[in-house]
């Protein structure tokens, strides 16, 4: 096929695709695509990133196949290449057999993200006891170690092993045993509103007919009196009947504040241990095994580089991967000194303070949406997300306080920013699109 009658028909796709897409959607995602060929029933895109890539397999793949199909009879698939990998004929290939990205989600049943496994948890002295409790509930379920308590700071692994128990159980039982994860933070919630709606008796059904029950971040029970005796209770009662209970909290049992006696000692009353921060090699191998589930391809001396500067925490090592796979445009021109520079800004964008004005409007511009009805207490369907996503991005690059975010949003009380701080904060855990929504968002931010 001509190039030109192959610019003018991706126009037309373009065309057709904007009458299901907004138009911003349609600008931020198309502007730098572009037909290459079409060949072999393939038609080739050329993308100018990983995030744009990424992007386009995942959310407009079926639909712009349709419509391509549409227009040349003889398509098959449609194929997107990074900018960089068209000049490398060899590359092309090797690429084009990469692994697709997975979405996991979150089983309601069980509340379980099947992407937390121990296959794909690294150990390391710093984690291996930990890591070998963790087994051991599994093959000796309610006997051995029960409670299992699992703590230690932010970001180091705790509910990849909690939910990487609660995967293993149903996997090695075939599902025949009832696993319930929830963190403490649901648990009271939940708790609340069964005593608001008195639907107790659900609630408890909910918690105390399973074989394993964990509970995630249990440092939240501080000062939460209700909560607290009614954990105890559940408590009591599942471990009489020989189920196995996993807690993680971010301190040890004895240092938790606010917290009752008795059930201080229920915590320790089986296995506790602790998981500290990772040394340079395991932090290496937690990198290497990212790179390589998320199709990354970044070259090790890029890794090596990661894994040294970041330090305390594996999420923000992860961050620091992210940021920089999103932001290299072209892998062979990659560099020492470019990677060290990517990461002096990412850790300074933890930093540096950006203006709420500029969040706002980019916020606005994505989503097509005026900047004023973002701010507005306007109850529409359509803004509530956006306004989420604004507040969770004034909190995270804005650095500004809840009450703060409050007042900019029309005087919003500070505990609805906390609320969408938090949701947000949980989504993109396990919403992978959300995810890429926001490190584009932030991106377009940050840039200049
Ligand atoms: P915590 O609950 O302790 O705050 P998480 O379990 O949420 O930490 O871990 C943060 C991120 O780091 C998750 O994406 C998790 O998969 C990853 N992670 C933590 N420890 C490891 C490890 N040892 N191997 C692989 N990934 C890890
Ligand atoms: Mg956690």
């Amino acid at each position: 096929m001509k190039d030109v009658d192959l610019k003018t028909k991706w126009q037309q796709i373009l065309e057709d695709l904007e009458k299901q897409i907004s138009r911003p959607t349609l600008k931020t995602w198309f502007n730098d695509v572009n037909p290459l060929q079409l060949y072999n029933g393939i038609l080739r895109l050329e993308v100018p990133n990983k995030l744009v890539k990424d992007w386009l397999e995942n959310k407009f793949h079926i639909i712009l196949l349709k419509i391509a199909k549409s227009y040349f009879h003889e398509i098959k698939n449609i194929e997107y290449v990074l900018n960089t990998q068209i000049k490398t004929r060899t590359r092309v290939s090797k690429y084009s057999f990469q692994q697709k990205i997975t979405i996991f989600e979150v089983t309601p049943s069980t509340n379980l993200n099947p992407r937390y496994r121990f296959e794909n948890f690294v150990v390391g002295s710093n984690n291996e006891l930990a890591f070998a409790a963790a087994q051991g509930v599994v093959t000796n379920l309610g006997t051995k170690f029960n409670p299992l308590f699992i703590y230690g700071g932010v970001g180091l692994g705790k509910t990849h092993l909690l939910q990487a128990i609660g995967n293993e159980v149903l996997r090695k039982y075939n599902n025949q045993k009832k696993v319930r994860y929830a963190t403490t933070e649901q648990f009271t919630n939940e708790l609340i509103n069964a005593l608001k709606n008195q639907t107790i008796d659900e609630f408890r059904q909910k918690f105390r007919e399973v074989d394993v029950l964990i509970l995630d971040d249990v440092h939240f029970l501080s000062g939460k009196n209700k909560s607290q005796e009614e954990l105890f209770h559940t408590f009591n009662e599942l471990y009489n009947l020989g189920k196995q209970i996993v807690f993680s909290s971010d301190r040890a049992p004895r240092l938790i504040p606010d917290i009752e006696e008795r059930l201080q000692s229920r915590f320790e009353g089986g296995l506790v241990v602790d998981i500290i921060p990772p040394d340079f090699e395991t932090r290496l191998a937690i990198v290497r095994l990212k790179n390589q589930e998320r199709a990354y391809y970044l070259p090790d001396f890029a890794l090596e580089i990661i894994a040294e500067r970041i330090t305390k925490n594996i999420r923000e090592l992860e961050g620091a991967l992210n940021y920089i796979a999103f932001r290299v445009k072209n892998i062979s021109n990659l560099n020492k000194d470019k990677v060290e520079e990517m990461i002096k800004d990412y850790l300074k964008q933890n930093i540096k303070k950006i203006s709420p004005k500029k969040i706002i409007k980019v916020v606005a511009e994505f989503y097509g949406l005026k900047e004023d009805d973002l701010l507005k207490k306007l109850r529409k369907k359509e803004i509530i997300k956006p306004r989420q996503v604004l507040m969770y991005l004034l909190r995270e690059i804005g650095k500004l306080s809840y009450n703060t975010i409050g007042e900019l949003l029309n005087k919003r009380d500070h505990t609805t920013v906390l609320y969408s701080y938090e949701k947000i904060e949980k989504e993109i855990q396990q919403n992978f699109e959300l995810y890429q929504e926001i490190e584009f968002l932030k991106q377009k931010i940050l840039e200049n």
